[in-house]
Parts: structure tokens; C-alpha cells; sequence
């Protein structure tokens, strides 16, 4: 077990703290950014670099070894590669990754490398050019590829590729997704439609992993991968032959809350103990008020505490979060 003081209530030990450093994204996912126009935060109140290396330090005294960058679309905020070398060379950081839509990745990639990173999850719901264009709003598929291609030769890894799978959109594409297991190491992930904030998609769209599973195996027999300590929550598989990996995140039809030893940090500076419970709790003003370390520290304690034992998402009385993807980061 890590050496953490965040145990919450259900005897989780949470080590990992994910962290949007940005509200705004440069695409238009369709499951992801909101119907209506929702304001976007202003400069001001957004965690400035200064604040998060802050909030992060705090996180690791109480156990955090773990740190994932993500947003909004992290490659958009101004000095993000000057912000990522400070945050890996914290002491006691053990892994920093970031997740990222790849649009800047073919012009940054050295500069993401000589920031320290060399794990990225990259957002690719499509192979097909004008698909691509029809979920994010943008016609920029080749130079995403391109992007994680020149990933790939500068030996990042893994590169881990997101597909969010909704049925009637890409679900058409589930074999020729996985299939990229045998011709690249990639760890190709499948993750179930979260329907939070205020979705464009609705329920209709879900796709579940068992589903995805059983239309996948035409390509050969999944062998399951033992998750290691710092795995996430991914239910790992390789086909038998294959370079790369194939994992599904079972959000909805097998949560995997037990096991969850996650907290995450807003964009707007609030820690939030639960992707899909909207309770979160302010370290911006105390931070900004001038509060001790130690005070700042009970804050991680008090949001621990609230931590929820499971989500309620699916099924009969499911819940509506209200937050969005984007300023919580996924
Ligand atoms: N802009 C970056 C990107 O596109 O990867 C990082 C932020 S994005 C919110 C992080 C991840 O959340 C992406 O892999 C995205 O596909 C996923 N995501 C966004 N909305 C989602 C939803 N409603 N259900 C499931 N995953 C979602």
C-alpha cells in the first residue's frame, strides 16, 4: 500500500491527483462540451502555475505520487511546458502523464519530452478524417496522427489512445480501433460515455464495455494483463500476437469506485473527490487568503473525507453531476 495519509472513509488510499489546468479546449467533442454556451472561466479565476506546483507539493506530503495533467486541452494554456518541467521535478513525484486531444503534440512533441513526460493519453474517437471532423468540430485527423506517430518514434510510452464509444457514431470502428494493437504498441482504451454536465449526447448514445468486448473478439482471443499497483482503473487485455494493449474503462456497467485512488483538481482551484459526484471542496480562497500549509492540508483531509463510497450514474435513481468534463477534467 502507498505511504498516504489520504485514506478516505472506505479505506482507500488515494495517491493519485489529476489536474485540469485549463477550462478551454481548441475542440468541440461532442460528448463533451455542452449544448448551451457555458461561461468560461476567467484568468483570474484560474489556479495560476504557481498555485497548482503549490497545491501539488501539499498533495504529496499527504501521500500523492502520482499526477496527471489534463483539462480543457492542456497544450492551450501559455507556458504549459515551462509549468511541466517545474511539476516533474518536484521531489516525490513518482509519474507524471497528461492527457491531451493531440492537436499541438506534432509541433510540441520535443518540448513535451524535454518537459519530463514521457506517458501521454491522447483522444482519438475515430480513424475516419471527416468522422474525426463531425465529433470534434475540426477537420485536424491527419495532423493528430501525425502527432502520435512522431510520439511514437520518440519512444514515448505508452501511448495510450482514448476512444470514447458511442453507439451510431463510432461504433462502426470498434474492430479497426482495436486491430491498431497489432500493427503498434499502443494501449488502445475504450471508455465508456459518461452522460454528465449538459451533454449533447443524452443517454442514447451508450455503448458498454461487455458489448465492445464481445464485437472486438472477432480479431482473436483477449488475454488479460494483470494490473499492476499504479494501475488505473482499465481492464487490460493484449490479443495474442498483438504489440499493444487493449483496455476498457468501465465506467458505468462495472465501476470500478473500490479501487478508485483518485482526486482531482479544477481548473477554478477545488478539489474534487469524485469525477461523478459534484462535492468538492475550495483550496483557491485559502490558498489566495494566505492559509498555512497545514491548513491547506486539512482541505485534502476534508475532501478525502467526502469521497463517495460508489457513483450513482447508472440504473434506477441515477444522479445528474452537473459539472463539466472539461473544467473537471476526465
Ligand atoms: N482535451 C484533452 C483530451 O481531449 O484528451 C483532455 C481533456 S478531456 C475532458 C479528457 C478525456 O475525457 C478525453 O479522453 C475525453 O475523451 C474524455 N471525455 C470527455 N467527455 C467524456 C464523457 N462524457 N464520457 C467519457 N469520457 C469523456
Amino acid at each position: 500500500m502507498p505511504n498516504t495519509k489520504l485514506i478516505d472513509r472506505h479505506n482507500r488510499h488515494l495517491n493519485y491527483l489529476r489536474v485540469s489546468i485549463t477550462d478551454r479546449c481548441n475542440l468541440q467533442c461532442m460528448y463533451c462540451v455542452p449544448q448551451d454556451l457555458i461561461p468560461r472561466l476567467s484568468h483570474a479565476e484560474i489556479l495560476t502555475y504557481e498555485e497548482i506546483l503549490h497545491v501539488v507539493s501539499i498533495g504529496i506530503s499527504l501521500g500523492i505520487t502520482k499526477v496527471r495533467i489534463t483539462g480543457g486541452e492542456p497544450l492551450i494554456r501559455k507556458g504549459v511546458y515551462e509549468f511541466l518541467s517545474e511539476l516533474t521535478q518536484i521531489p516525490g513525484l513518482l509519474d507524471v502523464s497528461m492527457t491531451t486531444n493531440g492537436v499541438f503534440l506534432k509541433d510540441n512533441i520535443e518540448n513535451i519530452r524535454c518537459a519530463g513526460i514521457s506517458r501521454i493519453n491522447i483522444s482519438l474517437d475515430t480513424l475516419d478524417r471527416k468522422k474525426y471532423e463531425k465529433i470534434t468540430g475540426w477537420d485536424g485527423f491527419d495532423q493528430v496522427w501525425q502527432g502520435i506517430e512522431m510520439a511514437q518514434a520518440l519512444a514515448f510510452y505508452p501511448i495510450k489512445l482514448n476512444i470514447v464509444a458511442l453507439k451510431g457514431v463510432n461504433d462502426d470502428e470498434l474492430i479497426d480501433m482495436a486491430r491498431l494493437s497489432f500493427a503498434y504498441p499502443f494501449h488502445i482504451r475504450f471508455i465508456e460515455y459518461m452522460p454528465i454536465g449538459q451533454s449533447r449526447m443524452g443517454n442514447a448514445s451508450l455503448l458498454l464495455a461487455p458489448e465492445i468486448k464481445e464485437r472486438i473478439r472477432v480479431l482473436g482471443n483477449l488475454v488479460p494483463i494483470r494490473n499492476s499497483k499504479n494501475d488505473g482503473p482499465a481492464k487490460r487485455y493484449k490479443f495474442e500476437g498483438a504489440k499493444g494493449e487493449i483496455g476498457f474503462i468501465p465506467a458505468l456497467s462495472q465501476h470500478f469506485c473500490e479501487k478508485c485512488n483518485r482526486l482531482r483538481l479544477t481548473a477554478s482551484g477545488q478539489l474534487r473527490p469524485c469525477l461523478l459526484s459534484d462535492h468538492q471542496e475550495d483550496i483557491k480562497g485559502p490558498l489566495r487568503s494566505g492559509r498555512s500549509d497545514q491548513e491547506l492540508a486539512e482541505i485534502f483531509l476534508k475532501a478525502v473525507h467526502h469521497k463517495p463510497s460508489d457513483h450513482n450514474l447508472a440504473g434506477h435513481n441515477s444522479i445528474r453531476v452537473c459539472g463539466e468534463m472539461r473544467a473537471i477534467g476526465g
